[in-house]
């Protein structure tokens, strides 16, 4: 082993797994395509005011989780922990919402940054697909962004996901709800974690995602389970809408339970929210793959405009596991074609112009391009595991005939250039 390694809650994505990534990226932006959504790629870096300001100062993403470093110019930057906040920067910048269109509808996919603690599905640089949508929401669009998200699942052939949605009202719900939460846990708060005592300062409801308490048992009951539910201080219209939407939903079949508890981490969340959870039999079980919801002030907020937002993020590292366990990958290969071996050097300058040929015609060919002995060259087949191997020696030259073998069904016949470029077309695995 070498003396460097990756760093903590990093990976890397080799041969297979790269392809993996690469048929889940070329999925995702099919997908949001075909739904209307473009492509918009932000920086990585931004600056941390972007987050800080949006995403919520005493949120554990941007309170302890964010890679922050200043750059020379003693300007403080961020490696975005999330999509959402750069794509509203990018949209109020490049002035998106004067282009007369009803909806702005962007997707993204790329690299978000987080220091959590590793584990199951969790890593410090991940990926995910998201996409945003800027206009006047409704009933139907949330429906049409949740059937984006399943449209894609059904492109991978991903069978065992469910949405949970709850409502979490407008600003002023919440601003009681949070009263409720604070009388609540206040009974409890010294049993609770030096985060949680301060949560319920600043934020009461990012007591209900604390990963420390969340099994917390004082006076004989789990506390996270008595605590108020927000449904009990949502105004009229949102309890409609959450109403609507889950009608919309049982036509078109999304499989769906509304979760009272359901109230996400980051600031910028109004009215409805939603998490698509993975249901199978491994660990990856009730994890979110990925979630969203509404956010009716965030655009306003970062750019002094009224228009509202929704959107959702999926991740893609765990979506790749999920596949992974369903065995989705189970027939991925990235076997080559052939191999060619020559037999002197004159004989490897025309290797080298055939495997042009074939290169330019889609075909993964590869030789070797040192050996003119036939032992190492075989040993280079029995590695790379061809369908076939093309020999060519001065006789092959001069005729303009090759000997093919096919591996597979272990024979062996000759063919020109022409012929053997459409035998192996023919046959490809
Ligand atoms: P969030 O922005 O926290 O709602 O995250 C949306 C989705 O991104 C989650 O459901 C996960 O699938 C994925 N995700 C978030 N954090 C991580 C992480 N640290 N490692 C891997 N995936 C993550």
């Amino acid at each position: 082993m070498g003396s460097y390694q990756k760093v903590k809650g990093t990976r890397d994505f080799i041969g297979l797994k790269a392809e993996e990534l690469g048929i889940v990226k070329d999925a995702a932006r099919k997908t949001a395509r075909r739904y209307g959504y473009k492509e918009i790629i932000t920086p990585i870096i931004e600056n941390s005011k972007v987050f800080k300001k949006n995403v919520g100062e005493d949120s554990d993403i941007v309170n302890k989780e964010m890679y922050l470093f200043k750059d020379k110019g003693d300007r403080e930057l961020a490696l975005r922990p999330e999509g959402t906040a750069g794509v509203v920067r990018a949209y109020l910048e490049n002035k998106l919402y004067a282009t007369g269109l009803p909806l702005e509808k962007l997707f993204y996919f790329g690299p978000m940054f987080r220091y959590e603690q590793p584990q199951t599905g969790r890593y410090r640089e991940f990926r995910q697909f998201g996409l945003e949508v800027f206009g006047k929401s409704s009933s139907f669009l949330l429906l049409d962004v949740i059937l984006s998200a399943f449209g894609l699942f059904k492109e991978l052939n991903v069978t065992n996901i469910v949405l949970k949605i709850n409502s979490i009202g407008d600003f002023k719900a919440r601003s009681q709800y949070a009263d409720a939460l604070r009388t609540y846990f206040s009974r409890y708060i010294a049993l609770m974690c030096p985060d949680c005592q301060e949560r319920i300062k600043t934020n009461p409801l990012r007591i209900l995602d604390c990963k420390k308490d969340k099994d917390l048992i004082a006076d004989g009951i789990k506390i996270m389970d008595h605590a108020p539910l927000i449904k009990d201080y949502l105004p009229d219209e949102a309890k409609k809408e959450l109403h609507d939407v889950c009608s919309l939903l049982e036509s078109f079949a999304i499989p769906y339970e509304v979760d009272p508890t359901l109230v996400r981490g980051l600031d910028y969340y109004t009215d409805i929210v939603f998490e698509f959870i993975i249901k199978s039999d491994d660990e990856l079980n009730n994890l979110a793959v990925g979630g969203g919801g509404c956010y009716a002030n965030l655009v306003k907020q970062m750019g002094n405009i009224d228009i509202p937002g929704l959107g959702y993020a999926l991740g893609i590292d765990r979506l790749l596991a999920n596949m992974e366990n369903l065995g989705l990958f189970r027939n991925l290969k990235d076997d080559i074609d052939v191999v060619i071996i020559s037999l002197d050097d004159l004989s490897k300058k025309e290797a080298l112009k055939m495997a042009e040929v074939m290169r330019k015609d889609d075909l993964r060919a590869e030789m070797d391009y040192l050996n003119n002995n036939l032992k190492p060259q075989f040993k280079l087949c029995d590695k790379l595991n061809p369908r076939y191997i093309v020999i060519i020696g001065e006789d092959e030259i001069k005729s303009g005939e090759y000997t093919l073998k096919d591996v597979l069904h272990k024979t062996q016949n000759k063919y020109s250039l022409k012929e053997l470029i459409l035998k192996i077309k023919e046959n490809r695995k």
